[in-house]
């Protein structure tokens, strides 16, 4: 008698411990920096689906598929770019409502709007909002983990430090040097060091593939023969012929080059990513590239 009592105290325990074995968290994200960070806040209780993550494909010129919209399914959780980056996913959660599932806009969280610059993820402000906002609503659909998520996010908002202090570094030794850029993916680190970015209409007509004004690429080009620039950004993930020339001019007249990516690279993490950009932009201006 006292061994089936037991028995059923086993049983009893067992369904009162089964919220923790549930399935984890669905979140979807249209990119996979936003993938990355909660993955990164939610550990083993998220499961996480990136939408974009090939770092050899223009996201400008992404589309949805059918896959896309299956994704989004059962997603509890979506994280969304916004600011007009990622079009086909505000469309998708627009078409497919969902109740009880949560949509964090990181435009919309930074006040940025359609127009601007859409690569907020390279503003750390706008990572921060993004991962508060994340643990919250992960904390809201999984109660269970509350304590977990805050912890994730404590540690994420942590290993940002780092890079706050190197962007900070930079702006004490180049604020104010003219630098140019073929699309501005860096803009707002840029913006944050206080670099002088020239030639951002032809960067704009790149980003929007659109052809540049035979006078923006003209100016563009004086800026590299002229050394009016101390380094040159260009977007390693897209490959333009006409960005290709200019990389090769900036190269021909002893201008640094420094690519950047708007999608996390394979295998790195949003940290090491960006900080591996600041440094080779730092060793680019310091002449020692
Ligand atoms: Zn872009």
């Amino acid at each position: 008698m006292i061994d089936k009592l037991h028995v059923l105290a086993a049983i009893v325990a067992c369904g009162l411990a089964a919220p923790a074995l549930a399935d984890p968290v669905k979140v979807v994200a249209a990119e996979n920096v936003y993938g990355d960070l909660a993955s990164q806040i939610g550990g083993a209780n998220v499961a996480v689906t990136s939408i974009l993550s090939n770092p050899d494909e223009d996201p400008h010129l992404f589309e949805a598929s059918p896959a896309t919209a299956r994704a989004l399914a059962d997603a509890r959780i979506v994280i969304v770019n916004g600011v007009d980056y990622d079009p086909w996913m505000e469309k998708l959660i627009g078409a497919h409502k969902a109740a009880g599932r949560r949509e964090i806009l990181v435009g919309a969280l930074t006040g940025r709007r359609a127009g601007g610059n859409p690569h907020l993820w390279y503003d750390p402000a706008a990572m921060k909002a993004a991962a508060r906002a994340l643990a919250a609503d992960l904390a809201a659909v999984d109660p269970a983990h509350k304590a977990a998520y805050e912890q994730g996010e404590m540690k994420f908002l942590d290993s940002l430090k780092p890079l706050d202090q190197k962007i900070a570094a930079m702006r004490k030794s180049y604020a104010g040097q003219p630098v140019a850029a073929s699309e501005p993916v860096f803009g707002y680190q840029a913006a944050l060091i206080g670099l002088k970015v020239r030639d951002e209409k032809y960067a704009l007509a790149i980003m929007n593939n659109a052809e540049p004004t035979p006078s923006e690429t003209a100016a563009f080009e004086d800026d590299l023969k002229g050394k009016k620039v101390k380094a040159m950004l260009y977007n390693a993930q897209a490959s333009e012929p006409a960005v290709n020339k200019l990389v090769e001019l900036a190269k021909a007249n002893g201008i640094p080059v420094v690519g950047v990516s708007e999608t996390e690279p394979r295998g790195s993490s949003y940290q090491d990513w960006m900080m591996r950009q600041l440094n080779a932009l730092d060793q680019a201006l310091a002449g020692g590239a």
